[in-house]
């Protein structure tokens, strides 16, 4: 921002140095002119004095001269007379009128020139803050709200004002705001300046940015986080990029020296990064295995097969894949009783304290504890069709209206209530009807990528694939 202020200080300094330009060379000619003029009648008083006759016949113009006095008015030859040293004066008068003249002139280039440095000190500039109007910055210079007034009427866009822009202006001799420069933002700014007419004249200068692809590779060091960070990824993108990796690989356990490569597509200004960017995709590559995690046209990430990782329902609550110890089974058969006791859910064989992570966003329902069963159980509503149940937990890390994200950990696995071993009960609820949550249609998975839409995703995908090769 400081930068244009600069910027239009410049423009006005060059502005101004041709003003003194053509000035000083405006000079030049007339000192030039005078000079000749001064050699010219030099030469002329020298030959005057060289030649005879010249200084007789001056001789004889002053004798004439003498003779014309109010006495010899009558004489007849005197009206020829008179006639002479009249011209005689002339030229005189010529002579000594064309001095005042270009003296006149330099006079008032001076006068200008003195005007333009005047106004050197008539400069101010002023960074907006909140609530700002354009009459609160003018008054800076002490200017009547009648300038904002007219500015505004000729030019509405001045009324709405934002924090951190700026202004840089210049008063003329008459303390009449002359130049204007609004820097509405790093890629634009408007000019407004006094026309002969008394009118404010706009130009809108606008700054092209360019957007740029770029590969950005590197190992990670510390977390993903650093990592992305330290290539000048922003927190929006990098939280991105996680959620949409999370799916696919532990992140928090990715370990140093592990390859990864990001593309990004950002914006230049000036050959400088603005900040703005997207990151297209990215491929981390970790225990000799590939993850990636590609952007496509409605903006969300899909593995390299165009699987949604970003958005809808995992499919596991669990951050990896464990052994399933008992199935979904509706008419499942007690062992011991034989009476039919429906296995309403899939039980994960995983040690005590396994982390259950949250497969959709959702609102903690219930948290709750019961000895004859469950044991330490949560219920999880995902949106009014969905719910989804984890029992026999060793600690819940949750309170019931909690709102919790895709991808928190809401408890700790365990073997509370009636349970033959340390396992995670997890049950999928549509409508409130029990389902097979390994098998049940997950809402969102293919995130609508219509068939076209997915075909251009694909070609996406290998295009960023060998783009991000190691
Ligand atoms: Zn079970």
């Amino acid at each position: 921002m400081v930068q244009h202020v600069k910027l239009a200080r410049e423009r006005r300094r060059r502005k101004s140095r041709i003003k003194a330009v053509i000035f000083f060379f405006g000079l030049l000619c007339i000192i030039t002119g005078g000079i000749l003029t001064l050699k010219n009648t030099a030469e002329n008083e020298s030959l005057a004095t060289v030649d005879p006759s010249i200084e007789n016949q001056y001789q004889a113009l002053t004798l004439t001269e003498k003779n014309n006095d109010p006495n010899s008015h009558l004489d007849a030859t005197s009206y020829d007379d008179e006639l002479l040293p009249e011209d005689d004066e002339v030229d005189q008068v010529d002579l000594s009128d064309k001095l005042p003249e270009e003296a006149q002139s330099i006079i008032d280039e001076l006068l200008d020139a003195i005007g333009q440095a005047k106004r050197i000190t008539d400069q101010f500039s002023y960074t907006v803050v909140r609530g700002d109007k354009l009459s609160d910055v003018l008054e800076m210079s002490g200017l009547e709200d009648e300038t904002s007034k007219k500015l505004i009427a000729s030019y509405p866009e001045l009324k709405n004002l934002k924090a951190g822009q700026q202004f840089y202006w210049i008063l003329n001799n008459e303390n009449e705001l002359e130049y204007l420069n609004w820097l509405v933002s790093e890629k634009e700014e408007r000019i407004y300046e006094l026309n002969d007419t008394g009118k404010f004249a706009r130009q809108i200068l606008e700054k092209k940015s360019i957007w740029q692809r770029d590969v950005l590779k590197g190992k990670i060091e510390g977390s993903l986080y650093t990592s992305l960070r330290n290539l000048g990824l922003n927190n929006r993108q990098i939280n991105q990029l996680s959620t949409a990796l999370q799916w696919q690989v532990n992140v928090a356990r990715l370990s140093k020296g592990d390859n990864f490569a990001v593309l990004v597509t950002r914006e230049y200004l000036d050959n400088k990064l603005t900040g703005q960017g997207n990151v297209d995709a990215i491929h981390i590559m970790t225990g000799g295995k590939s993850y990636y995690a590609i952007q496509a046209d409605n903006g969300r990430y899909y593995n390299r097969q165009g699987e949604t990782i970003g958005k809808g329902f995992a499919r596991i609550p669990l951050q990896r894949q464990a052994r399933i110890s008992s199935p979904f089974n509706p008419s499942r058969r007690h062992p011991v009783t034989g009476r039919v006791r429906p296995h309403k859910g899939v039980d994960f064989a995983v040690p005590v304290g396994t982390p259950v992570i949250l497969p959709a966003d959702g609102i903690i329902e219930k948290v709750a504890y019961q000895a004859g069963g469950a044991g330490r159980y949560i219920v999880v509503r995902h949106s009014r069709e969905y719910q989804t149940i984890y029992m026999h937990l060793s600690k819940s890390l949750v309170k019931a209206g909690q709102s919790v994200k895709r991808g928190e950990r809401i408890a700790l696995t365990g073997n509370t209530g009636i349970s033959t071993g340390a396992h995670l009960h997890y049950e999928f609820h549509i409508n409130g009807r029990a389902v097979n949550p390994m098998t049940v249609k997950l809402p969102g998975t293919n995130s609508g990528m219509a068939d076209k839409e997915r075909k251009n995703f694909l070609v996406k995908a290998k295009s960023a694939e060998r783009l991000l090769k190691f």
